[in-house]
């Protein structure tokens, strides 16, 4: 285990609005409410003070990860040995800038689509039930309803794993379906700026209700998840492949195949990390049996192997 009292130190002497938390049960931030604790979670106060850990983190070479609202994200169950960085809450302002928005990365979907609905801004829509944050995202290229990251993005502000602050274009970042270069680079977002379009408050706001209803119709909400669990492969609906396979409601331990939506794993009772794994592996293997298709996984794993 890393010696993290230094850090600790650190940040109490230096940073004002940063928080420390130690063994931090990660159950309570992801929204699968699985997965171990991590020995040391830091959610910083503001954009300088991330700055100042990061400096600190890069000087000691602290291995970390960046945690947004947990929305797509397994966490081992034995838990997490990297600093986590959680981005959320305290960085979450959102400005409306004529047609464009801009917003920090720990700013909610949901906060920024009903923000953009408020000034009459029209092209947001489809990330009003995305249950994650700016900056999840980005680094996801989250998408719905024929709406994706991509379309909407300007630029992003990044502080990059040397400690500088950047900006960095929609082009450079190499969007594509459910990545982007972010997931391997080190970057964290700090900001993004989004394009939209005027168009009329209770258009907007009309289609966002229709969104709504339809996710609630569709996803089974009621349970802990991390929504689609795979990504789609080409030519295929994930969902109508695992229904298909008879997988619908196929349960290990407290986790188990949604009835309303087979593309999602639901922890219907205290589940497991492991659980979630195994049905993950079982679904691979038999989908691949049946049709020869290889399903991927959308959710990202982190924690101890
Ligand atoms: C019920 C439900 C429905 C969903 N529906 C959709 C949907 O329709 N479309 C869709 O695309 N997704 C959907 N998702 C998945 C998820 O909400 C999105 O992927 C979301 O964008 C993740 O954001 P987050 O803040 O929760 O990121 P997290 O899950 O916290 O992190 C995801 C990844 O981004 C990284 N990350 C997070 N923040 C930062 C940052 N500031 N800087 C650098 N890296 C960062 C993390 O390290 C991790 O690799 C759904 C999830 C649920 C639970």
């Amino acid at each position: 285990m890393l010696d993290y009292e230094k850090l600790i130190d650190f940040v109490h002497r230096n940073l004002i609005l940063t928080k420390i938390y130690k063994n931090e049960d990660m159950k309570n931030h992801t929204t699968f409410k699985t997965g171990g604790p991590a020995d040391l979670m830091i959610k910083p106060g503001n954009i300088s003070e991330l700055q100042a850990v990061m400096k600190y983190i890069i000087k000691e070479r602290t291995p970390y990860i960046v945690l947004g609202h947990g929305s797509n994200i397994l966490v081992s169950d034995k838990g997490i040995r990297e600093v986590v960085l959680k981005v959320e809450d305290n960085l979450n302002n959102i400005q409306v800038i004529g047609e464009k928005i801009v917003a920090e990365a720990g700013a909610l979907l949901t906060d920024v689509s009903f923000q953009a609905q408020k000034h009459g801004l029209s092209g947001f829509e489809f990330a009003c039930g995305i249950p994650g944050t700016i900056g999840g995202a980005v680094v996801m290229n989250a998408g719905a309803y024929g709406g994706e990251m991509k379309g909407v993005l300007e630029e992003v502000q990044v502080l990059t794993r040397d400690g500088e602050i950047r900006t960095r274009k929609v082009n450079e970042l190499k969007l594509g379906y459910r990545t982007s270069i972010i997931q391997n680079n080190g970057d964290i977002v700090l900001k993004a700026a989004l394009s939209l379009k005027k168009g009329d408050k209770n258009e907007i706001k009309k289609l966002m209700d229709e969104l709504t209803i339809r996710r609630e119709q569709n996803q089974p909400l009621e349970y802990p998840s991390a929504g689609s669990i795979f990504k789609r492969p080409e030519g295929y609906f994930t969902g109508k492949l695992i229904q298909d396979a008879k997988l619908s409601g196929y349960q290990i331990g407290g986790a188990q195949i949604s009835t309303k939506h087979a593309g999602f794993i639901i922890n219907k009772n205290n589940a497991t990390t492991t659980d979630i794994l195994n049905i993950i592996k079982h679904v691979q293997e038999e989908v691949k049996k049946i049709f020869n298709v290889d399903l991927e996984t959308e959710v990202r794993f982190i924690g101890e192997k």
